[in-house]
């Protein structure tokens, strides 16, 4: 089987400092928001060009705990994409909030701006842009609009660690941006855990003191907050992972652009529109096709993994029901939930094997 991910590889290919890494942590003693998490959180402030790093449990709570810190909740309303994972509406509705939906590009899936300021009320807060798969948003437009109208910007930056946008990192062109370690994103651990980044200092202090339990002093609590943090395991390897990741984002470009040009030309398939502004580091390698049912057959038949991503936008989940949207309200977003599909793509995928992979879409899907 060629599979979507293989995080065994990716395991093996960092097996010694991984191994090294836990023994180090197991044999400390300390294990919970210890030296190896304010590690993770410099290393990565610094690497991403921002003042503040704070992990948490996962990218879900990284979202919740920042809204929660702006002071975001019942009444108020925050702009996002319909299409991306549940989580990034789910945190708004979490803290009482009201999730409102702006349609996508066709292009790069990415919510798109002009959507974005046709929503805007007296009663919007802010605005989450997901870089969608690894593809940054334009940010420029949403930050112009957030500006314009007074909201706060918190990036979903939970696919893409490490893209850039005009040279600048994502997780740095908002007010705050929130990551998620899960397993297969492209910077991952083994297990759950999460990171905001910003430059603003009190927001952090805030998040900080909502991380543990709403208190900076221990046993004493002035505030209602979660138990929300990172492992001294998790940060050991993410440390190891996270000296990789350019090198394996660059190598996801690579396949992306092998993908690319071998398949451009099929008429069936329509590729993913990159812009020009950032860097896409393809968490996922998603393309539109009318006939994706029947490709993703030939592929399983193949031994060849595939997904979709995602086949219900999140205006049309059961649960937001109660918000009164219906079918056809963001024709773009739902057109793609019935035809993107993802193909295998990680740093460890083989030319051999994307070569297979792209020799099934040429012929089988020509009959
Ligand atoms: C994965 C993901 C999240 C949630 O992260 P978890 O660590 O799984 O809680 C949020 N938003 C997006 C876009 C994601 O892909």
């Amino acid at each position: 089987m060629i599979n979507l991910v293989d995080l065994k590889r990716q395991f093996q290919s960092v097996e010694n400092e991984v191994l090294h890494g836990i023994a180090e942590v197991i044999k400390s003693g300390q294990y919970i928001l210890g030296p190896k998490v304010r590690e993770l959180e410099e290393k990565i402030s610094t690497k991403l060009g921002v003042t503040e790093a704070v992990a948490v449990a996962n990218g879900t709570d990284a979202l919740v705990l920042t809204l929660e810190a702006y002071g975001i909740g019942v009444g108020d309303e925050v702009i996002t994409t319909p299409f991306t994972f549940f989580a990034s509406a789910e945190a708004i509705s979490r803290v009482g909030a009201v999730p409102v939906f702006a349609d996508v590009d066709p292009g790069t899936y990415n919510i798109d701006p002009a959507e974005i300021e046709r929503r805007i009320t007296t009663a919007t807060k802010a605005i989450i842009p997901v870089h969608l798969f690894g593809q940054p948003v334009d940010m420029d437009k949403i930050t112009e609009i957030a500006k314009k109208h007074g909201l706060l910007v918190i990036e979903d930056a939970c696919q893409a660690f490490g893209a850039t946008y005009k040279n600048k990192r994502v997780g740095s062109l908002g007010d705050a941006a929130c990551f998620s370690f899960f397993p297969t994103k492209n910077l991952g651990t083994m297990g759950d855990g999460g990171i905001i980044t910003t430059s603003d200092v009190e927001l952090a202090g805030k998040i900080r003191k909502l991380r543990t339990h709403g208190t900076t002093k221990k046993y004493y609590h002035d505030q209602i907050g979660y138990n929300s943090r990172l492992d001294e395991l998790h940060a050991a390897i993410l440390l190891i992972n996270l000296t990789k990741i350019d090198e394996w984002n660059q190598k996801r470009r690579e396949l992306a652009d092998r993908y690319r040009q071998h398949l451009r030309d099929v008429p069936y398939l329509t590729m993913p529109v990159e812009s020009e502004d950032g860097s896409h580091i393809y968490h996922l390698f998603c393309m539109e096709s009318d006939r994706r049912e029947e490709l993703m057959q030939d592929l399983l038949n193949a031994q060849i993994q595939t997904g979709v991503y995602y086949p219900r936008c999140l205006h049309l989940q059961e649960v937001y029901s109660l918000l009164d949207y219906k079918k056809g309200d963001f024709p773009i977003a739902e057109s793609l939930s019935e035809k993107l599909f993802a193909i295998p793509m990680h740093p460890f995928l083989t030319e051999n094997e994307q070569d297979q992979i792209i020799a099934l879409l040429r012929q089988k899907g020509g009959s």
